[in-house]
């Protein structure tokens, strides 16, 4: 037997409590693994609290991260003792996830825990951390250099704006940062942010066309203030477009796309193939000092994580939380 979250749905009605499950109920897979730490994310929130059809099958284990240890194997690529992190790939929605003291996976989903983080370090970077470098390094790719000009991060103060201020940071950028919350400036500033915004400057519907200003742009938040993000971006400049927090609508126009030549780069963690997951932790790997994942993330246990969900949700929470699963 061992301890995890588990959502049960009766009668349409959706329950979740810490229990303790029966490791003949772990699902297939080609390797388990002992789960040293999980998070909570964004998504974690949706699915705990049930406010969004994120879990699609019941009963189910959240938990789109993890890292532990490799207690069982038939994967070549692994074997027993060998630390691992995992990322998304449905984990957490359709295949039970990391907020449990085991998982039993594909082992094709794993990458190996970089030798310059703990499992913990790992969780505190967690899928948003992840998420983060893949936006920097697509607009990296893209060609955005920091004599370019300043990169804005929306959601700042969340998980994946506090890792790309970071990132970016370390990348050589002058980094602009918007929040709503005007007393964590600084937090952005112990970061790497520059320049504070006011989110309420992005937040409602504005011209088509605005005065150039990012290089660069790293989004978690959507709806009005990436549409006015975009309506800022300097000419080829680039949108790294991952979340949205403030809604899935985009109320923009083309103005910006076919008039200054910008470009809107979409970005997914949870299907990413290996080479550009591989590339993200490498890049956090060499870029983050681990001094600014205790700064960034806090701990609690299983038992606080069903509150916590609903303190993401409700945007309650500064940077990322681990969670002890054991
Ligand atoms: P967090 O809740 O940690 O951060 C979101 C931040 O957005 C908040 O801290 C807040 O920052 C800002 N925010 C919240 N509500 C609003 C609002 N109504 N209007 C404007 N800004 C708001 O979440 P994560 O960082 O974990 O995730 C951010 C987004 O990215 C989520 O939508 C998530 O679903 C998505 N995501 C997508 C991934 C992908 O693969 N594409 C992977 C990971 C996350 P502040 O107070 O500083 O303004």
């Amino acid at each position: 037997m061992f301890s995890g979250i588990l959502i049960s749905k009766d009668d349409d009605a959706q329950s979740v409590a810490v229990a303790e499950i029966d490791e003949a109920q772990l699902p297939e897979g080609d390797v388990t693994i002992d789960v040293e730490y999980s998070t909570i994310n964004y998504k974690d929130g949706l699915a705990i609290t049930g406010s969004s059809p994120v879990v699609r099958k019941f009963p189910m284990v959240p938990g789109i991260d993890l890292a532990g240890t490799v207690s069982a194997t038939t994967h070549p690529d692994w074997a027993v003792g060998d630390k691992v992190v995992l990322n998304g790939w449905g984990v957490g929605e359709t295949h039970w996830g990391g907020l449990a003291q085991k998982a039993r996976l594909n082992g094709d989903w794993l990458v190996p825990l970089p030798a310059e983080f703990t499992a913990r370090q790992a969780m505190a970077i967690g899928t948003a951390g992840y998420t983060a470098a893949l936006c920097v390094e697509a607009l990296v790719n893209f060609g955005v250099t920091p004599d370019q000009g300043e990169v804005l991060v929306t959601g700042a103060t969340g998980g994946v704006g506090s890792f790309a201020v970071t990132l970016l940071k370390k990348a050589g950028f002058s980094v602009a940062a918007a929040t709503g919350k005007a007393s964590e400036a600084d937090y952005l500033k112990s970061l790497g942010a520059e320049t504070i915004i006011d989110r309420a400057e992005l937040a409602e519907k504005g011209k088509p066309m605005q005065k150039e200003r990012w290089a660069g742009v790293v989004d978690s938040v959507g709806s009005f203030t990436l549409a006015n993000a975009c309506a800022q971006t300097k000419y080829r400049g680039a949108v790294a477009a991952c979340g949205l927090a403030q809604g899935p609508d985009f109320p923009a126009t083309v103005m910006p796309f076919i008039l200054r030549g910008v470009s809107l780069l979409g970005i997914d963690s949870v299907m990413a193939p290996r080479a550009p997951r591989l590339a993200a932790w490498k890049r956090l790997a060499a870029d983050l000092d681990v001094a600014d994942l205790d700064v960034i993330g806090h701990e609690i246990g299983l038992s606080e994580a069903i509150g916590a969900a609903s303190d993401i949700l409700a945007g309650k929470i500064r940077g990322r939380v681990i969670v002890d699963v054991n």
